[in-house]
C-alpha cells in the first residue's frame, strides 16, 4: 500500500517540478528566438540603411571586414535549434533528477505516516487479542451452564457472579482502550489549573485505601505540598494507577510510601513499595501498552495502567520513571515542573 502511495506521490512531485521547468524553458525559448530575430532584423536594417549604422558597429565591422555582413537566416535557425536541443536536454536531466529525489522525498514524507499506521494496527490487533480471551471464557462458561439441564440455583448464581466479574474487567479494559486511543487529547491545555499536590495525593489515597485494607497494607503519605499546573482528575488517576499497582504487587501486611521533594525547580513525587519488584529486563518495557512482566501475568490487569499514566504525565510536560533494586520493591517517580 505504501509503495503505491510512494509512487503516486513521486509522480505528483515530478509533475509539479516538470510543469515549472517546462514553463520557464518555454519562456527562455521564446525570449531567445525573439532575440535572434531582432538581431536578424537589425542586420537587415543595417544593410538597407548603412548611413545610420552606429559608430561602434562600424568599428567592429572594420575588424571583421572579411566576414559577410549579409543577414543569414540559416545561422539563426541553427541557433534556435541548438537552444531548443539544450532546453530539451536540461529538462530531461531535471526529469531524471526529480524522479530520483522525488522518490526519496516521498519515502521520507510517508515514513512518519507509515509509523503511525503501523502503531494503530498494532493497537487494534493487541486490543482484539486482549478482548478475545475474557470473551471466550465468558462464552464457554455460559454455554456449559446452558447445556447443564440440572443446574442448581446456587451454581447458576456462582456462574453469574463469575460472569459479572469478567464483564466488569471487560468494561475496565474498554475504558482503558478508549482512553489510550484518544491520541494526544488525553489532557486538554484549556483544562489546566493551579493545583495542590497534597490534595491530588489525598484523593488518590482515598480511592485506593479500601484495596490496601483488604491486604492489610499501610499507605504512608509523607507528601509536602507544592503547587503545580495540571488537570486534577487526570493527575489523580496517575497516582491511583501507581498506588493500585503498589498494593497489587505487594504481599499482605506490607507498606507503601509516598513522598515528595523539590530539585532544580522540579517537583518529584515518588510511590515506593516493598513488593515483588521488577526485573531489570522488564523495567524498560513496563510503560509499553499491554506489557506485563512474567510474574504478574496471573494477576488482574491488562498492562495498560502505566502506559496511560505515562501519557497523562507527558501531556503535562512531565516525566515518569521506575526503579527497582534487586527486585526488592519498586519506586515510581513523577517529575513535574514547579509553578
Ligand atoms: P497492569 O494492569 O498489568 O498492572 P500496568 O501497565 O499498570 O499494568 O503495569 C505493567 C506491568 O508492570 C505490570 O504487569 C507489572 O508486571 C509491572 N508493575 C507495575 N507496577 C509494579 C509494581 N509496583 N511492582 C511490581 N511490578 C509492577
Amino acid at each position: 500500500m505504501f509503495r503505491k502511495a510512494r509512487i503516486t506521490l513521486t509522480i505528483w512531485y515530478l509533475a509539479i517540478i516538470m510543469a515549472i521547468s517546462i514553463f520557464f524553458s518555454t519562456f527562455i525559448y521564446i525570449g531567445a528566438t525573439g532575440e535572434f530575430n531582432r538581431i536578424l532584423r537589425m542586420q537587415e536594417y543595417r544593410r538597407e540603411h548603412p548611413e545610420v549604422r552606429p559608430r561602434l558597429i562600424q568599428d567592429i565591422q572594420l575588424q571583421y571586414q572579411n566576414l559577410p555582413i549579409e543577414p543569414d537566416p540559416k545561422v539563426i535557425e541553427d541557433a534556435e535549434a541548438r537552444v531548443l536541443e539544450s532546453l530539451i536536454g536540461i529538462n530531461l536531466i531535471i526529469f531524471i533528477m526529480s524522479a530520483i529525489s522525488g522518490y526519496f522525498l516521498a519515502g521520507r514524507t510517508l515514513r512518519p505516516i507509515k509509523k503511525m499506521m503501523d502503531e494503530q494496527n498494532r493497537f487494534v490487533s493487541d486490543s482484539s487479542h486482549e478482548l478475545r480471551t475474557p470473551l471466550t471464557s465468558l462464552r464457554s462458561e455460559i454455554e456449559v451452564a446452558l447445556r447443564n439441564k440440572s443446574l442448581s440455583v446456587v451454581n447458576a448464581n456462582k456462574i453469574l457472579q463469575s460472569n459479572l466479574e469478567e464483564v466488569i474487567n471487560l468494561q475496565i479494559l474498554s475504558d482503558n482502550l478508549l482512553e489510550l486511543s484518544q491520541n494526544g487529547k488525553l489532557v486538554s491545555k484549556n483544562l489546566m489549573e493551579d493545583l495542590s499536590i497534597a490534595k491530588i495525593i489525598d484523593e488518590a489515597v482515598r480511592k485506593t485505601v479500601s484495596l490496601a485494607k483488604i491486604k492489610q497494607i499501610k499507605i504512608e503519605n509523607n507528601v509536602k505540598d507544592y503547587k503545580i499546573k495540571g488537570v486534577f482528575d487526570r493527575l489523580t488517576e496517575v497516582f491511583v494507577i501507581l498506588l493500585d499497582n503498589a498494593i497489587k504487587y505487594s504481599s499482605k501486611g506490607s507498606k507503601v510510601e509516598i513522598f515528595s521533594k523539590v530539585e532544580n525547580n522540579e517537583i518529584k513525587i515518588s510511590v515506593k513499595d516493598y513488593g515483588i519488584g521488577i526485573d531489570s529486563k522488564d523495567l524498560t518495557y513496563i510503560f509499553d501498552r499491554f506489557y506485563r512482566a512474567e510474574g504478574s501475568r496471573t494477576k488482574h490487569g491488562y498492562g495498560l495502567g502505566l502506559s496511560i499514566a505515562k501519557k497523562i504525565i507527558e501531556s503535562h510536560g512531565g516525566l515518569i520513571t521506575a526503579e527497582s533494586k534487586d527486585s526488592k520493591g519498586s519506586v515510581f517517580t513523577i517529575i513535574l515542573s514547579k509553578t
